[in-house]
């Protein structure tokens, strides 16, 4: 079985000492263990579908404030995983994407649609649902990627994405890009992106100042949402959530 497998491969990276489980519902898979195999933030998983912390963040805050998933067309700006997989049999329908340098926005490249979520190639009002994990921190222009989200979402559409929050008030940002060249202003960090296998450049460290800059992109209802947590050795990420107004 599927879950055996991947199960097999997380005890690959266990750590004895920080190991630990609790019975939750998962909002992917319903009934099963929430177990931490090691302290890293990637430790935590749903035993049975193997979702992280950050895509089981994403999931309550679909299953908290998202009720009518089937009656929405979604769109998620990652090709794979357990949130694309849960979105799949559970919207109405469900678009992805990749940001492939590479290949032409709006084409397919292995079966993966290419976009950049500055420049999206979907018409207006396209979807009920848009969302987003850790992409927008590597965006150079997230002002811009924020208004292209709020176009391509119906009026009451919804948008729900995680970044990482560095937990004070205001955005630090790292890098800009002029004339298509990247300038740092602080040390280049960079997030590991599973699709690339090497590092991705963080362009900015999220404040709490995120809601601001989501709100200044049209969005008429911007919240955070913590999700609850079965043991107190997960943490959830925060996610946040944004309506579209009906004007
Ligand atoms: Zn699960």
């Amino acid at each position: 079985m599927k879950w055996i497998r991947r199960l097999r491969s997380a005890f690959a990276i266990i750590e004895p000492a920080a190991f630990a489980f609790a019975r939750w519902r998962c909002p992917f898979c319903g009934p099963s263990l929430l177990v931490r195999l090691n302290r890293a933030d990637h430790g935590v998983r749903c035993a049975r579908c193997a979702a992280g912390a950050i895509h089981l963040s994403l999931g309550a805050a679909l299953r908290a404030h998202v009720r009518d998933l089937a009656d929405r067309d979604a769109y998620e700006l990652s090709a794979r995983g357990p949130l694309v997989d849960f979105l799949r049999r559970s919207a109405r329908s469900l678009a992805v994407s990749e940001y492939l340098p590479d290949a032409p926005c709006g084409s397919e490249r292995g079966g993966v649609r290419s976009e950049d979520v500055q420049r999206l190639t979907f018409a207006d009002a396209s979807f009920d649902l848009v969302t987003h994990t850790e992409v927008l921190e590597h965006v150079p222009d997230d002002a811009r990627a924020f208004a292209e989200l709020h176009r391509v979402l119906r009026p009451r559409g919804v948008m729900l994405f995680t970044v990482p929050l560095h937990g004070g008030e205001r955005t630090v940002e790292r890098a800009r890009l002029r004339d298509g060249v990247v300038e740092h202003l602080l040390p280049p960090v960079h997030h590991t992106d599973p699709l690339r296998g090497d590092g991705i450049l963080a362009f900015r460290d999220y404040g709490r100042d995120i809601l601001d800059r989501v709100r200044a992109a049209g969005f008429s209802e911007v919240f955070s949402f913590a999700p609850p947590s079965p043991a107190p050795w997960f943490v959830p990420r925060d996610v946040i959530v944004a309506r579209k107004g009906i004007s």
